[in-house]
């Protein structure tokens, strides 16, 4: 039992960037602009200024929000704002050029992003894109977890629960209630994709400031990492547990590296002989057998299973992760046994809403991976283009890519918390598996298109 209530927070501070992105616009003038400065007048970002000469500066396209004031007010038509082709070269077509600004700008405030003219994006897209947030209790503003009127919990327990308890003839409890571990925030953070020692402290140590967990490779762990296992999961390959009962017996959660093949009940217990008291985590691909998978672990009570896609496969196919999180979590409701285990995803997760949208769909608790090096730099290289990624934590780089990786999950978390306020949920563990609480495009299109024509 925790013994005071303590209201979670997340401590942000402004972390620039090492490497900006290029902006988004590019703001020219052109020489037959007169000098006449209506554009610093009406520019509130800050674009158009005044050398100390008085004439009119270079326009700073950084700040731009392309708003177009600029272009509507020189009587002269100096000005052009256009779209930087060098930014639209970013990422791909699931990790946007738009996405990687908001992740930056996240990183670098860990503040939520204001659209400012609304919704950006396409009316609807694939994947977590084909999905909406219901928001009719947007009405009842007390529900507003930001700016802390009314507390919302974003708390969930990792672990396996009881589908019931026992007493005896007095009223005594029989069972042994299994552990769980309350974290704060429904999110991890996974293993990164490049092994460097100082990413990996990093990753670590946002771990700790946001006091939830890294998923780390059992074999990228060094002495640095020592202090903060509290905060640690190590990931241990299936044919390796022997080689790292050390690292087991600090751990209060292991995960078992799996294809979908092996003999789990044997890997549970090899673990559990060396740490009797450690939750287990089965890490699998996401695949056809994931729901009999996940059945047949909630059988052998185990405390975890942590369902995998990697970025690229969910680039090729976005509606793939929306379906398999479904189908597991329905599974396992459809056999009665859905508590039993903690369920985590990940894949997928470009931005702050696919947070939720994965609970929604049944997951109960997300680990982040590609968005978080994106914020350090990642160009979207999938890890494939290891000597060409701009990931690189250098000695004294640690406590900044720290800070980036606190402030992007801090604004992450603002994020959820206006999406529950919205929905008028006090907490994120009501959320899970409420698509009542969505609006799934395809339905909308048949029921108001007729999809049987
Ligand atoms: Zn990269």
């Amino acid at each position: 039992m925790r013994n005071a209530f303590k209201r979670y927070s997340i401590e942000t501070r402004e972390t620039p960037p090492k490497i900006k992105l290029p902006p988004k616009f590019l703001v020219k003038r052109y020489n037959n602009c007169m000098n006449i400065q209506e554009c610093t007048v009406v520019c509130i970002y800050g674009v158009h200024r005044l050398n100390d000469d008085g004439t009119i500066a270079e326009p700073i396209s950084e700040l731009c929000r392309g708003c177009h004031l600029c272009v509507l007010a020189c009587p002269k038509g100096a000005i052009s704002v256009e779209i930087n082709p060098e930014f639209l070269k970013l990422g791909n077509s699931y990790f946007t050029p738009d996405r990687m600004e908001r992740i930056y700008f996240e990183a670098e405030t860990g503040r939520v992003p204001v659209s400012g003219a609304g919704y950006g994006g396409l009316f609807a897209g694939r994947g977590f894109d084909s999905i909406w947030f219901d928001f009719s209790e947007i009405v009842r503003p007390t529900r507003d977890g930001i700016h802390g009127r009314e507390y919302i919990s974003t708390s969930i327990d990792i672990g396996r629960k009881l589908p019931y308890l026992k007493f005896d003839d007095n009223g005594a409890l029989l069972s042994n209630i299994p552990k769980n571990i309350e974290v704060p925030i429904p999110m991890l953070l996974d293993a990164p994709c490049t092994v460097s020692k100082n990413l990996q402290l990093s990753v670590v140590k946002a771990a700790a400031k946001l006091d939830t967990f890294a998923i780390v490779r059992a074999e990228d762990f060094y002495e640095k990492l020592l202090s903060y296992t509290r905060w640690i999961i190590p990931r241990i390959k299936a044919e390796e547990i022997e080689k790292y009962t050390d690292l087991i017996d600090l751990s209060q959660i292991v995960e078992i590296d799996c294809h979908g093949g092996e003999d789990f009940k044997r890997l549970f217990e090899k673990v559990r002989e060396i740490n009797s008291s450690t939750l287990v985590s089965f890490r699998l691909p996401y695949n056809d057998k994931s729901a009999t998978i996940a059945e047949t672990l909630v059988d052998m009570r185990a405390d975890i299973v942590h369902f995998y896609i990697d970025d690229k496969t969910v680039e090729q196919n976005p509606d793939y992760i929306v379906k398999a999180i479904r189908a597991i979590h329905l599974h396992l409701v459809d056999k009665g046994v859905r508590d039993q285990i903690t369920f985590i995803s990940s894949g997928g997760v470009a931005e702050a809403s696919h947070i939720p949208k994965s609970i929604l769909l049944g997951a109960d608790a997300v680990a982040v991976g590609l968005a978080y090096h994106i914020a350090l730099g990642c160009r979207v290289c999938y890890g494939e283009n290891r000597l060409e990624c701009l990931v690189e934590v250098g000695n004294g780089d640690v406590e900044w890519a720290t800070q980036r990786i606190v402030n992007m999950m801090a604004s992450w978390r603002d994020q959820l918390l206006e999406v529950l306020g919205g929905m008028g949920m006090r907490e994120v563990r009501r959320l899970r598996g409420e698509v009542g609480r969505a609006m799934f495009y395809e339905e909308l299109e048949a029921k108001v298109f007729g999809g049987d024509l």
